[in-house]
């Protein structure tokens, strides 16, 4: 799918095209964006009917799982250790590792989670970079290790939802 999208396809809205033919949402590892609805999953967990797709380019409203990850890394980058200071305080992003939107209907869970700076999230969510069975980041292109995931002791990622996004990288296939 990628080295059809951007090695023959490169000059197509790659997310109109994916749609047209039934398959949106696997241009990205996030899948077609979603929000919930306030209140909704607040215990952490999932189902089919508090999910609610609607057009929109980013969740506008963490979940509450979302903040958790956050707050247990305290904005800790799980790629590269940064911490971005703001004058709100620190700010991280909550990353679903296999994303919520379809087709990869994932868990809004702290087991699929990764708190992340915004550029990492953006190369995870872009299959630029993914993590290897050993908990190594690498470059999706040649594999090049980038870092070593950060783990927290309070935080289990669950390793099928990595081999999900693996996969998608074009990774163990
Ligand atoms: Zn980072």
């Amino acid at each position: 799918m990628r080295v059809l999208l951007t090695r023959h396809l490169a000059d197509l809205d790659h997310a109109a095209l994916l749609a047209d033919i039934g398959l949106a949402g696997y241009d990205s590892a996030a899948g077609v964006p979603t929000i919930y609805p306030q209140g909704t999953l607040a215990d952490g967990s999932e189902g089919e009917t508090a999910r609610r797709a609607i057009t929109a380019y980013r969740v506008v409203r963490d979940s509450q799982v979302a903040k958790a990850v956050k707050e247990l890394h305290d904005h800790h980058c799980q790629v590269c250790g940064l911490r971005l200071q703001t004058s709100n305080g620190g700010y991280s992003e909550a990353a679903h590792i296999r994303g919520l939107g379809a087709p990869h209907h994932g868990p809004d869970r702290l087991t699929n989670l990764l708190c992340l700076c915004p550029n990492h999230h953006v190369l995870f969510d872009t299959f630029t970079i993914y993590i290897d069975r050993d908990g190594i980041v690498r470059g999706a292109a040649d594999g090049s290790p980038i870092s070593e995931l950060r783990y927290h002791a309070r935080h289990r990622i669950d390793p099928e939802h990595v081999s999900y996004h693996r996969q998608l990288c074009g990774q163990d296939v």
